[in-house]
């Protein structure tokens, strides 16, 4: 079994137009890499919507298809705080309460293959009131929080949250490393996750993208704390670069984990521009290190499915 433990539903009111055209801007440095110039954000910004708007799932799930994922975990994003609040100037703009009932419909359309978290701002008045209204309404599997948005994950505030995910028994998945403007990274290190762990040594947390450049600190940090999981979705951007960007961290993570708490993801969809998901799972299943580095079938079983499923249960 595949899980994609790290997913969004993508569509034009689905996060601030300002976060949406930082990621394009991001995506079209990567390929003007040789050139260092000509793409235009504004095509791309366009191109991409018109290929990956997805209110429903319905084109996540052709590509889990394509691509053999049997399930995917959806984690809505809440950005608002983080990009200046858009609600007044974007027409249509969700709140996290809508966002979060819209992924929970989407699960309920692919029964069986979507999943989602409950993905809220800990600053929002009612933040605590909506993941309870997640976990008893719409299924929610787990929390997702995005510090770049503007606070700490330690941050006293987030407390309230960290509780009802213990209290209910589901994981926490944190993003850490870098992001696109308007976003900051800084406040996504994962020194700052490693500080939860700490205060909640029960509590099951994923360092969302291994922390990208910081992966070495977020493997020892969870070398030291075995309640701390690393995702390696979004890595497209790294291995477009050069394979090995992958498989080394990769590799030093299953060494000093094991298997069992490193997790395959996609980061999709707009990581699906630059490597599909057919071929990020091939990238997975069959790689191709210049390095000669190499992992057991009995490894990518793991990570690419079984870790995820006895974390969630479904194994
Ligand atoms: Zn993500």
């Amino acid at each position: 079994m595949i899980i994609d433990n790290h997913v969004h539903l993508l569509f034009e009111e689905s996060d601030p137009q300002s976060f949406l055209r930082g990621c394009i801007r991001t995506g079209t440095a990567i390929f003007t890499r040789e050139s260092g110039q000509g793409a235009d954000p504004d095509a791309l910004y366009e191109n991409s919507m018109a290929i990956l708007s997805d209110r429903e799932g319905d084109k996540l799930v052709a590509r889990m298809d394509e691509a053999g994922i049997d399930r995917a975990i959806l984690l809505p994003l809440d950005l608002g705080l983080g990009c200046s609040e858009p609600a007044v100037t974007e027409p249509g703009y969700l709140n996290a309460a809508e966002k979060n009932r819209l992924s929970f419909e989407a699960t309920q359309r692919h029964s069986g293959r979507l999943f989602t978290y409950l993905g809220v701002d800990p600053r929002r008045r009612g933040a605590a009131a909506l993941f309870r209204r997640g976990l008893e309404e719409w299924q929610t599997k787990g929390l997702k929080l995005h510090p770049a948005a503007g606070f700490y994950p330690h941050d006293p505030l987030c407390n309230p949250l960290y509780e009802i995910a213990l209290e209910a028994g589901v994981p926490v998945v944190i993003h850490s490393g870098t992001e696109p403007a308007p976003l900051k990274a800084h406040f996504s290190q994962p020194c700052y996750i490693d500080a939860v762990a700490a205060d909640y040594p029960d509590l099951k947390i994923i360092i969302a993208h291994c922390g990208h450049g910081w992966w070495r600190e977020a493997l020892d940090l969870a070398l030291s704390k075995p309640n701390l999981y690393v995702d390696f979705s979004g890595w497209q951007l790294e291995y477009s670069g050069r394979p090995d960007y992958l498989y080394r961290p990769l590799r030093a993570a299953i060494d000093l984990l094991g298997p069992w708490r490193v997790l395959f993801g996609t980061d999709g969809s707009l990581t699906d521009i630059i490597v599909p998901p057919h071929e990020w799972v091939k990238a997975w299943r069959e790689p191709q290190s210049a390095a000669g580095i190499s992992f057991a079938a009995e490894e990518l079983a793991i990570v690419l499915g079984g870790a995820a499923a006895r974390l969630h249960g479904w194994d």
